[in-house]
């Protein structure tokens, strides 16, 4: 069953130079869960002998102090999953990791290569055998073929030949090596502690193992972090940055700075711009916890429309639970989000979302607002109607999973059953930034896709 909301790609952290190098990382996946909960991993090396332990599951399930305790070692790379390319299944939990020559190549990988499944053909019609389904074992198949000139000039090549969204880590015994696209459509961060290193996806990975940030891994570099230091390649020069703007209103933790902009404050921006395009009236506002919090505070602030909690979230369901029988509905979206009764009765309610793809969930959250009596149920998406796919690494890739994309605003405003509905201009979403225009990736909402798009291309195209 595809999920109603979408899912996180995947996340990275890795350490060099470090002796807790295993813990460091433990934590570091604990701060990135959000982006990946299907399986996660740790590989690590003290030089010479090469570890790993991964699993399907949560963080804190895969591992505990017996585990990571054995793991001994100063360089780390681990990684979180949702599977975007190649099913959820243990074979294809990163870090992935093959020996070549004798020398162990590990790889974390986050995104979506679009040429994947026409390199991986070629090299299989050259007998290359592949062990997953994941576009990220074409990476070090690249890798591998083109170390005889040195793993520099090998990282440049293979970077030449791949295209798409990524960021990657990729692991020897003694070295990592940090890399993103050309258009840097994913974030990635480098840290320095106690005199190593730390380079993440998010920020907030870096605050939790008291790392300093330094900079972000540029588009189109590829930094080699070894016993003597940095040392940092380019590819060729992209023609601009398509850094992806879902990960500031969806995927990023609020407390995380990506692309240099704060998660948290660019969502208040949100907020703060929807009160200036839509007024509406309504006796309070609120927000599904979590998506929609931090816009909604932007727009009560701005708006002077008190702020309610008028759904409370039960923080502890799990990713599992037995699923309700059909008479039971609605269960299954009100054991996560439950209305309060007395809050909402009676009242002209303004409902504040982050992005609305499929529909279904909230307009099973509307239907319970109004039988529990709200007068009248507003919604304001702080984004523009989703009505491209994405190739790029997010979990909606066909257009029949965007409800946008087969309805029009009032359409898809009489289907989930609210009074009204506005979703925030392509001209606001960017100006919450401070990021230029041409430097962002908006294809799902405008449809020019900075890296052109194979029909072929789906997640289960290598299966
Ligand atoms: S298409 Fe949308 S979700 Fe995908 S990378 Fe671009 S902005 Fe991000």
């Amino acid at each position: 069953m595809r999920p109603q909301r979408p899912k996180e790609e995947c996340g990275l952290f890795a350490v060099y130079g470090h002796e807790d190098a295993a813990k460091l990382t433990y934590f570091g996946l604990y701060a990135l869960q959000h982006r990946g909960q299907e399986s996660a991993g740790i590989v690590i090396s003290d030089g010479r002998k090469v570890q790993e332990h991964k699993a399907m599951g949560l963080v804190p399930d895969i591992f505990n102090e017996e585990i990571l305790n054995k793991m001994k070692g100063h360089v780390a790379l681990g990684h979180v999953r949702y599977s975007t390319t190649g099913s959820s299944l243990l074979i294809n939990a990163q870090p992935f990791r093959i020996q070549y020559l004798g020398k162990s190549l590990a790889i974390a990988h986050n995104g979506n290569l679009v040429n994947s499944h026409r390199i991986r053909k070629e090299l299989e019609d050259r007998g290359s055998i592949f062990q997953t389904t994941m576009d990220s074992e074409i990476v070090l198949h690249l890798i591998a073929m083109a170390m005889k000139d040195g793993l520099e000039k090998a990282m440049l090549q293979t970077m030449s030949r791949v295209q798409g969204a990524y960021s990657m880590v990729i692991m020897t015994e003694n070295r990592l090596i940090a890399a993103r696209d050309p258009f840097g459509f994913r974030p990635l961060c480098l840290g320095r502690l106690n005199g190593g290193y730390v380079v993440a996806s998010e920020t907030c990975a870096l605050d939790l193992v008291e790392a300093t940030y330094i900079r972000d891994i540029e588009p189109g570099e590829i930094l080699i972090i070894h016993e003597k230091g940095l040392n940092s390649l380019k590819t060729t020069a992209p023609s601009r940055k398509a850094q992806c703007i879902f990960e500031l209103i969806y995927f990023s933790r609020p407390d995380s700075s990506v692309f240099g902009e704060n998660v948290y404050l660019f969502r208040k921006r949100q907020g703060e711009l929807m009160s200036e395009e839509f007024s509406v009236d309504a006796d309070l506002m609120m927000p599904f916890p979590d998506s929609g919090n931090y816009a909604a505070i932007g727009y009560a602030q701005a708006s002077g429309i008190p702020l309610e909690m008028g759904v409370i979230r039960n923080h502890y369901v799990g990713r599992t639970f037995i699923q309700p029988s059909q008479t039971m509905r609605d269960f299954g979206v009100r054991i996560k989000l439950n209305p309060v009764r007395e809050i909402l009765k009676g009242k002209k309610v303004l409902i504040i979302e982050d992005s609305i793809i499929r529909g279904t969930t909230t307009k099973t959250r509307i239907k319970t607002m109004r039988q529990i009596g709200a007068s009248e149920v507003h919604m304001l998406v702080s984004c523009p109607p989703h009505r491209y796919p994405c190739h790029y690494g997010i979990d909606f890739s066909s257009k029949g999973e965007l409800i946008a994309c087969q309805k029009t605003v009032d359409e898809i405003r009489d289907f989930i059953g609210l009074d009204s509905l506005g979703y925030l201009s392509i001209d606001n979403l960017v100006k919450a930034t401070t990021i230029p225009r041409s430097e962002l990736c908006l294809a799902c909402f405008d449809g020019n896709y900075p890296v052109a798009i194979d029909e072929e291309l789906s997640k289960f195209c290598l299966e």
